[in-house]
């Protein structure tokens, strides 16, 4: 083989994907930006977001494209908003001390999920601090990252520790988190989770700085009514008045093998009793159904069991109470990436998400 041949057959291939498959919605790019850094693989992807009202990269996406050019060094063209196309090609991953913004009051708990997967695979500790929205619709709250999604990465035997300095809101943004993230010493164990296991609490709290005081009574009692919690199960959250104005109703169910959290959230067209009904019939769905993780649990365990599987070349496996379009998605782009399957059987009672080595 001639020298420029063998540079070329050592070079990563690009990945082509195509942003309008399945759900069409930002997890493509995210999880292709997040698995492009973690495996060095460069990525190319159209039509990103086609599937949306707004397509193409809005603040938040860019400033996820942003952060994980900055924690590998990546070459990157068409970083602009409203641009569908995109190409990244990531050098190594970084760990260390990053600030991200997000200027707009979009989520920065999606720049986490971004760049979470390649820090938990470098050599060392980081500590990122995030700046934007932290309880938005669409995006993880931070209170379901912290309790329900951080314990899954400590099960893998890294960690993943979140504080939150300060809440955001839509429209104004403006909330801090700070993430400690510390990859394992050794190589992710992957884990099975196909029960919730027995029931040890069950508690619903609202966010609801700069709103009257009895928007979260309403909200509260009416969920306590529906779901037949008592008043000690009803919490008012604790968030500063100069937080608002915004609106966050969650429960958290803490079974013995897994916590799960839904959230709901207010706006102005809704009546507090519509925003306490919507998350009951979340709430109803999961308790329903045998599953131990919900539908936005399910799609992120994914993601980090596949990881896991990847490092150690064992299969793991999940149940969820169901399997969005938004799963099935997130699946196909990461068996683009890494070399796992997924196997995927959905049930009334519970669905099964088996990921395992490829071949
Ligand atoms: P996308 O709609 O494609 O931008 O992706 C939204 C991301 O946010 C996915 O990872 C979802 O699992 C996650 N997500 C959306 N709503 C919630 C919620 N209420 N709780 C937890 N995660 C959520």
């Amino acid at each position: 083989m001639q020298a420029q041949e063998q540079e070329n057959a050592a070079l990563p291939r690009t990945i082509a994907l195509d942003g309008a498959q399945g759900e069409g919605g930002g997890q493509i790019l995210r999880t292709s930006l997040a698995l492009s850094v973690a495996t060095g693989q460069p990525v190319a992807i159209e039509n990103i977001r086609a599937g949306r009202a707004k397509p193409g990269l809005m603040r938040q996406h860019l400033a996820c494209v942003n952060a994980a050019a900055e924690i590998s060094g990546a070459r990157v063209e068409g970083a602009e908003l409203g641009a569908q196309s995109l190409r990244f090609a990531p050098g190594a991953v970084r760990a260390g001390a990053y600030q991200f913004t997000v200027a707009s009051a979009g989520s920065c708990l999606l720049v986490l999920q971004t760049v979470l997967p390649p820090l938990l695979l470098a050599g060392a500790p980081s500590r990122v601090q995030l700046r934007g929205g932290t309880h938005n619709p669409m995006a993880p709250p931070f209170h379901f990252l912290e309790r329900a999604f951080a314990p899954l990465v400590r099960r893998l035997g890294a960690d993943l520790q979140l504080v939150l300095r300060r809440a955001g809101f839509y429209p104004a943004g403006g909330g801090e988190v700070e993430a400690t993230i510390v990859p394992a010493a050794g190589l992710l164990q992957p884990f099975d989770l196909l029960e919730r296991g027995e029931a040890r609490e069950r508690h619903a709290e609202c966010l609801a700085p700069g709103l009257a005081r009895h928007v979260p009574t309403r909200e509260l009692e009416t969920l306590g009514a529906a779901l037949g919690w008592s008043g000690e199960q009803l919490r008012y959250g604790t968030a500063r008045q100069d937080e608002g104005p915004g609106n966050a109703l969650m429960a958290t169910l803490v079974h013995a093998n897994v916590t799960e959290v839904f959230t709901a959230f207010g706006e102005k067209t809704l009546s507090a009793e519509q925003v306490a009904h919507a998350l009951v019939k979340e709430v109803r769905a999961f308790l329903q159904s045998e599953a131990a993780v919900g539908p936005h649990l399910a799609d992120q365990l994914a993601l980090l069991l596949a990881l896991a599987t990847w490092q150690s070349g064992q299969a793991a496996a999940f149940t969820c109470s169901e399997v969005t379009e938004h799963t099935r998605t997130n699946c196909a782009v990461i068996e683009r990436f890494l070399p796992v399957r997924f196997a995927i059987a959905s049930r009334r009672a519970a669905s099964t998400v088996r990921v395992a080595p490829a071949g």
